[in-house]
């Protein structure tokens, strides 16, 4: 029997320049698929364009190549995939899951029971129809009071009642964008995508890309999420751009021996000093999944100057 070969990919937002969180996510991503001699791709989430920054993604990519992090096939950019994603919409409409709902942000938050973790969780509202006079908004899907379980290849097992969490959730916005649930899962599949490796922030989204896989039809992939880098407050570096932009002084083959010890990997002394290329290749050689932490504990972005 053949093994599939693993397809890994890396799907940055161009929101501002790479920061540390990301670029852990991108070197673990990388070498999780290189280890084993398979692809890894790249996907530009320009989804939302109010929030993309001019120059960023052009940004992301000339860090990227600096440290030797080459991807394979085109990149992937959201902007552009529209159409699949009206694909997917309908195909899940023709399975009697996607309903339109008219309730404002504010509202929810009223009429929501119980606060989720990722904020009110939707009460069912419109589920069954807009009241006369309502006018539609968002289109969300319908979720069933099931347990979506799955293993993470760091933080083991896990599970979720969607309905309990989340709700039905939202497939397209208000604003007609589509929602990163949906763009996420739709090209991945697209492309192949066996094997997701991003950051712990993502842990939660994950039962809904997963239920969404199941409602689309298309195959579930491997799912590693990394421990997310904190600043001093507790806060995840992202949050404070200004203390977690990647400086180019810092010096590649740096910044990858951060990543690669904050991602539990034992890089040895000799290396120490070494280019960055050097690292990278000892790296996709000896990645080891097992070492990767859950939690960094303590660690303060002074512990990681960049
Ligand atoms: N674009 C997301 C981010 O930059 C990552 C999405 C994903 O890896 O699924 O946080």
């Amino acid at each position: 029997m053949s093994v599939a070969q693993v397809v890994g990919r890396f799907a940055p937002s161009p929101t501002g320049p790479l920061h540390f969180g990301s670029l852990v996510a991108a070197v673990g991503s990388y070498c999780l698929a290189r280890r084993v001699g398979g692809k890894w791709l790249l996907r530009m989430e320009d989804l939302d364009p109010p929030r993309v920054v001019p120059g960023a993604a052009d940004e992301i990519l000339a860090t990227l190549e600096s440290l030797g992090l080459y991807w394979d096939e085109a990149i992937v950019w959201q902007s552009q995939r529209t159409e699949a994603y009206l694909a997917a919409l309908s195909k899940l409409r023709d399975k009697g899951l996607v309903f339109e709902c008219a309730c404002s942000r504010k509202e929810i938050l009223l009429s929501a029971p119980h606060p989720g973790e990722e904020g009110p969780i939707y009460p069912g509202t419109c589920r069954s129809g807009l009241r006369p006079g309502r006018k539609p908004r968002a289109l969300r899907i319908v979720v069933p009071q099931e347990q979506v379980c799955f293993s993470d290849g760091v933080f083991g097992p896990l599970q979720q009642v969607l309905a309990e969490a989340v709700g039905d959730f939202v497939l397209r916005r208000a604003d007609g964008l589509f929602a990163y649930q949906l763009a996420v899962v739709v090209d991945d599949a697209a492309a192949g995508v066996n094997q997701v490796v991003r950051g712990a922030d993502l842990l939660s989204s994950t039962p809904r890309q997963i239920f969404l896989h199941a409602c689309l039809g298309t195959p579930v992939p491997a799912y590693v999420h990394l421990p997310l880098v904190v600043g001093g407050d507790g806060k995840k570096i992202s949050k404070r751009n200004a203390n977690s932009r990647l400086e180019p002084e810092a010096g590649a083959a740096r910044l990858l021996d951060q990543a690669l010890r904050l991602l539990g990997q034992k890089v040895p002394g000799c290396l120490q000093g070494a280019p960055a290329t050097e690292l990278l290749s000892w790296a996709v050689q000896h990645f080891d999944q097992a070492a990767i932490p859950t939690a960094v504990d303590g660690l303060m972005v002074n512990d990681f100057p960049l």
